[in-house]
């Protein structure tokens, strides 16, 4: 359906777990998530009836993200469930990757075609800094498994952090040319508890253009990013500018949380629940969600920080 900026709604993200099996400073606190009673969170038919009411309402492309989707032990189930769901046409799901190495066969073979991996750095050490726990071998064995699966254009996703990863910028987009595989610089975005990032950290992400000479600019895929590509590469690079140069103009989106709340937009603290509805009650609500998307998120900086009211591991990216 089409909202009231004339923006035609047509792609849910929607995340399956608050939880994760990593850190990662710019998402979740130390600590873990305050954990939620298994009662305020969406059951597996309810997940259902939530992707059936926006199919529709003309949602045809579905994202699964988390928390890390992956720790789930009914994702592959639920996946196929989805993929199943009349007016869907794309399931994809949005990983950390360090589970892939065994999932990345069923996920394929339950109906998932596209996976965006995070991979925010390939040197060890920064990997466990950035992640707080996480192995970066775990991570690169499930880009290798995932490779060797057929998924469409697998897309590698890296959060660009000024001093800390942006020296990384040639490495991380050279393995374009390595892999039939597109990488991204995603802008960092300033959550509610996304680490203790100073201003420097928050860089635009046509820093990434600057330090990758002879970029050919490429067709835009219908996705958010910029494209570009470098000579000889079997992949893209993208741009993606949530802080610096905001797309709420073309955005086709919106949330639902794992514990059920409609996310209209990703900054704002708008919510809507979804949980205990029917079917029917679903779409009505789904809609009046879409309705009620606002025209842009608002400022955002290192100063300005998202009125989201949750963290990224909350929400799905
Ligand atoms: N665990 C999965 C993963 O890491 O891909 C899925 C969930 S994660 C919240 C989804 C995406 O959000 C990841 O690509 C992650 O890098 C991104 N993300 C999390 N916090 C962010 C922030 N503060 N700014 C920009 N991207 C962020
Ligand atoms: Fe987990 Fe993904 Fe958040 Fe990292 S970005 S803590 S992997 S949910």
């Amino acid at each position: 359906m089409t909202d009231t900026y004339g923006r035609k709604i047509t792609y849910l993200r929607l995340s399956v777990t608050e939880r994760c099996n990593l850190r990662c400073r710019y998402c979740m606190p130390e600590d873990g998530i305050c954990k939620k009673r298994h009662e305020e969170m969406l059951t597996q038919e309810e997940t259902v009836s939530a992707i059936r009411a926006a199919a529709a309402l003309g949602i045809s492309k579905l994202r699964i993200t988390g928390g890390e989707p992956l720790i789930k032990p009914n994702i592959i189930d639920l996946c196929a469930q989805a993929a199943s769901v009349d007016g869907i046409r794309e399931v994809c799901v949005t990983t950390n990757g360090t589970l892939l190495p065994k999932l990345a066969k069923p996920l394929r073979e339950a109906g998932v075609s596209r996976l965006n991996i995070s991979l925010d750095t390939l040197d060890p050490e920064k990997f466990r800094y950035i992640t707080r726990v996480g192995n970066l071998s775990d991570a690169l064995a499930g880009l290798e498994a995932a490779l060797d699966c057929g998924y469409d254009r697998i897309k590698l996703n890296a959060v660009l952090i000024g001093g800390f990863n942006d020296d990384e910028i040639p490495v991380l987009a050279e393995l374009t040319r390595r892999y039939p595989l597109d990488v991204r610089f995603i802008e960092l975005m300033p959550m509610y508890d996304s680490g203790d990032f100073g201003p420097e950290a928050f860089l635009p992400c046509t820093v990434a253009a600057e330090r990758l000479p002879g970029l050919e600019v490429m067709e835009p895929d219908g996705s958010v990013a910029k494209l570009y590509r470098l000579p000889g590469a079997q992949g893209n690079i993208g741009l993606i500018s949530p802080v610096s140069a905001h797309f709420c103009a073309e955005c086709n989106r919106i949330r639902v949380t794992a514990d059920g709340k409609v996310k209209p937009c990703l900054h704002s603290s708008d919510e809507i629940s979804l949980k205990g509805l029917d079917e029917d009650g679903m779409r009505e609500t789904l809609r009046r969600a879409i309705l009620s998307k606002p025209r842009w998120h608002g400022e955002l900086s290192y100063r300005e920080r998202s009125r989201a009211g949750r963290n990224m591991n909350q929400i799905g990216g």
